[in-house]
């Protein structure tokens, strides 16, 4: 079987453990991702890695070279609820496919490569992301630890009960010595290597990424008795913010901004609405660019409300600093994706992922692959098996080039 066709099928092994039948779903340190741990521990010693699990959950194949430094190469294997097969698994399926490709070879290069199969980069459990990069970075909240789950279990008993020592996630640091980066493979999630019928595209940057909630407080009243002219009607107000979000959004070039949950209060058909509650996320690839953005629409609230006879208050919940990815990595990629025959397309990745949270510890570089209609989160995420053998021997000449840098 060609390397192409063992990445798809594992993608959808993978997608077998799951802990809702009939859907992919697989949380972190549950019984769906102990069954992936299986799986992939079995794949990366075939490829000729020694595989070991960390505290916080990660599976950790290292594939040793000749010199000293490292190379770390990963993606996600957990997902959100009712997933699709390829956000995550593709990245991980792909480097251990190019290990894989090196030990049939009999090769060993310069320096070892790492492949990290991380456990939690959705957050779908507890409700923080990027939890197994973040360990490996150095940059793990212990705080985290004290988050519960819906079932009431804290982080803490969960990471224990999954066979790692809570007390001991520091140790999850990275520190076996010298790194050269860490280069992950990922779909696209977005149209735009579709578009232009291109397999795979170059990450220039992670956009950053804010935040907010905003919520605005009126005085609810009777909607048969209350003259349209006596209103402080919360919702109407929060409407017109939703539509100020979207035209600042379209006015900024790459900017992308949504409101995503918006509710009344009372939420009543027969009661003017005395509070709405919605929340703002604003990304750009530009931390300048975005911050004047959000100052904007805050300002804009401001105005709406006040016009509306309204209150409006905001809070900022998270905030995500954008990332360049390592110009040096990003040229020998450059170069790798030419000498695979297609032009090199430049992106930017609106999604998060966690070569963010590897940033704080090494060097990072990624590769889009083309997803059907730009499609992810959701169960009809598809790749073909032609752009998955582009990201192989991509990822592959990369190895080589870096080999020989
Ligand atoms: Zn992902």
């Amino acid at each position: 079987m060609t390397l192409p066709r063992i990445v798809i099928e594992r993608c959808h092994y993978l997608a077998r453990c799951t802990e809702e039948p009939g859907a992919i779903t697989r949380p972190f340190a549950t019984d769906a991702m102990r069954c992936a741990h299986e799986l992939v521990s079995e794949w990366m010693r075939e490829a000729g890695m020694a595989v070991r699990r960390d505290n916080v959950g990660n599976l950790r194949g290292r594939f040793e070279g000749s010199g000293e430094a490292t190379l770390l190469l990963g993606s996600h294997i957990d997902s959100v609820r009712n997933a699709g097969k390829y956000d995550g698994p593709l990245g991980v399926a792909v480097a251990i496919a190019a290990v894989q490709r090196l030990h049939d070879q009999g090769r060993r290069l310069p320096f070892a490569i790492e492949v990290l199969a991380f456990v939690d980069e959705e957050g779908l459990r507890f409700g923080s992301t990027y939890l197994g990069s973040r360990a490996v970075a150095g940059t793990f909240d212990l705080a985290d630890l004290d988050r519960v789950d819906a079932s009431s279990v804290t982080m803490r008993e969960a990471v224990r009960a999954f066979g790692g020592d809570p007390g001991r996630i520091g140790d999850d640091r990275w520190k076996g010595g010298r790194l050269l980066g860490y280069c992950e493979v990922h779909i696209e999630q977005g149209p735009v290597l579709e578009a232009h019928e291109l397999p795979v595209g170059l990450v220039s940057a992670i956009a950053g990424q804010s935040r907010h909630r905003l919520t605005f407080a009126g005085v609810p009243a009777h909607a048969g008795t209350t003259p349209m002219d006596h209103r402080h009607d919360a919702l109407v107000a929060a409407a017109g913010f939703v539509l100020a979000v979207e035209r600042e959004a379209v006015a900024t070039a790459g900017m992308v901004a949504t409101v995503g949950q918006l509710s009344a209060i009372p939420g009543a058909v027969n009661v003017v609405p005395g509070g709405a509650v919605l929340s703002l996320d604003v990304r750009h690839p530009d931390d300048s660019v975005r911050a004047a953005s959000v100052q904007r629409l805050l300002a804009q609230a401001n105005e709406i409300a006040a016009g509306r006879k309204v209150r409006v208050a905001s809070e900022l919940l998270a905030e995500n600093r954008s990332l360049d990815c390592s110009p040096r990595l990003t040229a020998l990629l450059s170069r790798s994706i030419e000498g695979s025959g297609h032009p090199v397309w430049r992106l930017a990745s609106g999604a998060g992922h966690d070569a963010v949270a590897m940033s704080d510890l090494t060097d990072v570089a990624m590769l889009f692959v083309r997803c059907k209609g730009g499609v992810s989160h959701n169960p009809a995420e598809s790749v073909t098996m032609d752009d998955v053998a582009v990201a192989i021997d991509v990822l592959f000449t990369f190895l080589e080039l870096l080999s020989e840098s």
